[in-house]
């Protein structure tokens, strides 16, 4: 039993996974697709962090997407290069495997309060 880090008034048994600091139910959030429990602090951090990698990730996509079956084209069909239509299907892998993982950053940026909105500690 502790105190939030932010409310000291509020007593909780709960604490954010990731700084380990103890918080009320009104200053815990829930995301991702298992609804994670985190901080609002915390997850500040986390989405600043994965729109910084979605948004590096987008060009990977974009690149593999658009180079591979190029690439592919020019090594297997135009010239029967064999090394550069499997640079080609490797791009194009790449680039699927980014788009899944933007989809997967994105799950993970979604959230909602821990308490429903049912609590509030300002009350
Ligand atoms: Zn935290
Ligand atoms: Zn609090």
């Amino acid at each position: 039993m502790g105190t939030c880090f932010v409310h000291p008034e509020c007593q909780t048994e709960k604490h954010c996974p990731y700084c380990s600091k103890p918080y009320c139910d009104g200053c815990l959030l829930l995301h991702g697709p298992i609804d994670r429990i985190v901080c609002k602090s915390c997850f500040d951090e986390i989405s600043r962090r994965l729109r910084g990698s979605i948004f590096r990730r987008w060009f990977y996509a974009a690149g593999g997407l658009s180079l591979g079956p190029y690439l592919f084209y020019l090594g297997y069909i135009h010239s029967s290069d064999t090394t550069m239509s499997l640079v080609g299907i490797g791009a194009l892998v790449a680039g699927i495997v980014n788009v899944i993982r933007i989809k997967t950053y994105r799950d993970t940026l979604r959230s909602r309060p821990y308490a429903n909105g049912v609590f509030s500690p300002n009350e």
